[in-house]
This record gives C-alpha cells, structure tokens and sequence, in this order.
C-alpha cells in the first residue's frame, strides 16, 4: 500500500504553487520543509520521491537516534529549541538551524561551525505573539539582537523564523488541523516588516533570503505573506504518535 503521506506532499505542493500564483509568486520561492518530529527514518526518506529534500527536525536526541538511517541526500534544518550544551552534537549533521533566540547559543553555534571549517547559516526565531510558553526574540528587540549576533563570523544569519499563536480552543476544528486561520496573517506580516526593517539596517554579515513561517494549518496565508520556508507536518504525516 503507497504511503499517504506520498499523496499528501503532492496535495500541499499544488496547493503551495496555487497560494504563490494568487499572490503574485514564483512557487520555486517557496520551499516545503516538513517538520519531523516522531516521524520514522523510514517513512521520512519517502520525501525524497516527491522532490522534498529539506527536512526539520525538533530535537537533538531523536535527530542522533535517526540520523543512520535518514538517506544522506537530505539536508536536514534544526528547527526546535536547541540548549547550548548540545550544539555539538549536531554541527555536523544539519545546513541551518531555524530557531537561533540568544546570543550565548549564536556564540556557541559560531565557535562549533569554525571548529569543523564551516560557517552555519542560522535564522533568527521571533515570538510575535509575546508567548511566554514560547521560545523567541521579541519582535521589539530583534533588530538589536540581529545586530549584535552578526559579529559571530562562524554563523550567517539568513532570515528569520516564527511560530505564530495557536488559535484560542474554542476556535479549533475537531480535525485539529484547520485551526490558527483566523488571524494568523496579521502576525506573518509583522515577521515579515521585521525582516524589511533589518534590511533597511544593512547590516554586515546578515542577509534576509529566507522567512519560515507555516505550518500545517496556515503554510497558505504564510506563502501569501512571503514565507520562503513552509513548515507543515501533521498536514503531511498525519497526527504525530508519541512514544
Ligand atoms: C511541529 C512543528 C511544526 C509542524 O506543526 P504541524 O502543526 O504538525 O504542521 C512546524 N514547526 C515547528 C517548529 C514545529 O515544532
């Protein structure tokens, strides 16, 4: 029996071109880097069939445990709350980490990167909702963050990355996954000046190429909003199973 996920990435993918036309975009703009949080090795490595070769991964441990298996064609982004005492681990294994919040952890990603001869492209990850659950820079002081971590020359900061709030509980589908539309365009936007902002700051050692913001229930208004970089994972893989 064919993977539904197959199905899945192919759907998304149309949909994604479908958002890009409607908003003026090239779909080649737009590149889908499904989280993969709990997901198989052997069930990930199926992307690669649908032209997916990017793929985000949330935590140290569980990228280590699949990383043998995971076909080497893939690049792999950190995309979840990364402790400075693991950077270590994965220098080695991933091409950017996503969500870069402190200036301790672009000090140590910059060392680890020059230790092995490279430079890591990282981006900077906003809490545009002000969530105290939430890991981040606060909008108002990511133009000072980006400034200070840009003298870090074994990172490169390429664009930033948002979680936008979760839409309120009693505004959620029964599916789940259909949640979060309601207003999440207007946070998508600010992530998007923030980053207009920083341009217009010319920073040395910072471009903005990249924003990753999207995921399951809202890559759409993202990829109308300028995302580069859409994240979804249920939409792909189905609910996740935690062991
Ligand atoms: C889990 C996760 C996603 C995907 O969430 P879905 O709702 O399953 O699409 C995207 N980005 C990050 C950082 C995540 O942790």
């Amino acid at each position: 029996m064919t993977d539904s996920l197959i199905f899945n990435a192919e759907q998304i993918k149309r949909e994604i071109s479908e958002c890009a036309r409607e908003a003026g975009r090239e779909e080649a703009e737009i590149k889908i880097v499904p989280a993969t949080k709990t997901v198989s090795a052997e069930r990930i490595n199926l992307l690669l069939d649908c032209g997916i070769d990017t793929i985000g991964e949330n935590r140290v441990q569980e990228l280590l445990e699949k990383y043998d298996a995971l076909d080497k064609r893939f690049k792999i982004h950190f995309i979840g709350k990364l402790q400075t005492n693991k950077v270590k681990y994965i220098i080695d294994k991933v091409d950017m980490i996503q969500s870069v919040d402190t200036l301790r952890l672009c000090e140590e990603i910059s060392k680890r990167a020059k230790s092995i001869g490279r430079i890591m492209e990282v981006l900077v990850e906003v809490n545009i909702g002000h969530e105290e659950s939430k890991s981040g820079v606060m909008p108002e002081d990511v133009v000072d963050f980006v400034k200070e971590a840009a003298r870090f020359d074994g990172i490169k900061i390429v664009g930033l990355m948002t979680i936008p709030p979760a839409k309120p509980a009693d505004f959620q589908s029964s599916d789940g996954v259909s949640q979060k539309v309601y207003n999440c365009e207007a946070y998508f936007k600010k992530v998007k000046e923030l980053s207009l902002d920083i341009l217009n700051e010319n920073v040395d050692n910072v471009i903005m190429r990249e924003l990753s913001m999207g995921m399951s229930a809202d890559y759409c208004e993202a990829v109308k909003c300028g995302a580069t970089i859409v994240r979804p994972g249920r939409a792909i893989f189905g609910e996740r199973i935690y062991k």
